[in-house]
């Protein structure tokens, strides 16, 4: 199936768990990916394990904290492609600590990529959607964002702002032909979870009705149907993937 054939898509924190799955699906699905990171070796790597999938896929070193890095990589996007379909703020970071013990460099930190980062990209590319009449913004939330984490104040915070602007921008950007949404994982085994203790990974996985933790794939799933025409009258949403865990 080719739902995104020719769709110019960003992908920010593309070279590891539900970034790199994501590029991998949407290249699956025909896409034009750019797939973009912090650092140009995992770029390299994330892009040649891309390689034979039916569409393309383009590294690119971005950091979303830095509004120049941001600007460079959408300018030479629309220098090479002319346009911007689809963009994924999936880059995040967590920096746990309880509200009593949390350093103000761990609270900055963690809004600054996982908040900051999101606007900085998402008003980088709403001028090229809004010109072109149509595009897709997708903004990585959290079961967390919705109901909160004991030690994650910083990144709770984030995940709930990141609903807010879903919402706003679902308003703003909606009169313009252009969609956006938000996807709420529960807990997926990537790298971000290496932090946590095992046995709290275990209690997680009990609580899911499903009784197991999500893969990066089932996220990519989500995106890649949100990012192509079959979503076309879904705008504003925030769609749950996490296994029945919040029910
Ligand atoms: P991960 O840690 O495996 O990957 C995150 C990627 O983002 C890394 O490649 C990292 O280099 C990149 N990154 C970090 N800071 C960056 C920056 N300043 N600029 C650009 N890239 C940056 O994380 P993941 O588990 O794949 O999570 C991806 C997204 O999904 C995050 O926003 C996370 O909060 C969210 N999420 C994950 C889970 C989960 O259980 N894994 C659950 C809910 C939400």
């Amino acid at each position: 199936m080719t739902r995104l054939q020719n769709k110019v898509c960003i992908v920010t924190g593309g070279a590891q768990g539900i970034g790199l799955a994501t590029a991998r699906k949407f290249a699956a699905e025909g896409a034009i990916v750019v797939l973009s990171d912090l650092r140009q070796s995992a770029v390299d790597e994330a892009v040649a394990g891309c390689a034979g999938l039916p569409g393309q896929v383009q590294g690119e070193v971005l950091d979303v904290t830095q509004r120049e890095s941001v600007d460079r990589v959408v300018q030479k996007v629309m220098a090479t492609h002319g346009r911007i379909d689809v963009l994924v703020n999936n880059a995040g970071i967590t920096q746990d600590a309880r509200l009593q013990k949390m350093s103000e460099a761990q609270f900055d930190n963690v809004i600054d990529v996982n908040l900051k980062g999101v606007f900085h990209c998402a008003q980088a590319v709403a001028d090229v959607m809004v010109e072109q009449g149509s595009g897709v913004i997708l903004n990585a939330s959290s079961v967390v964002g919705i109901y909160g984490n004991f030690g994650q104040t910083n990144y709770a915070a984030t995940k709930f702002g990141v609903i807010g602007f879903t919402k706003t921008w679902s308003r703003e950007l909606g009169p313009k032909g252009v969609r956006v949404n938000a996807v709420a994982p529960g807990f997926i085994a990537t790298p971000i979870l290496s932090s946590m203790p095992e046995k709290v990974i275990e209690d997680l996985e009990h609580r899911v009705p499903l009784k197991r933790l999500g893969r990066p794939e089932e996220i990519a799933n989500a995106y890649a149907f949100l990012a192509s025409d079959e979503a076309s009258y879904i705008n504003g949403a925030v769609l749950e993937v996490s296994g029945g865990l919040t029910v």
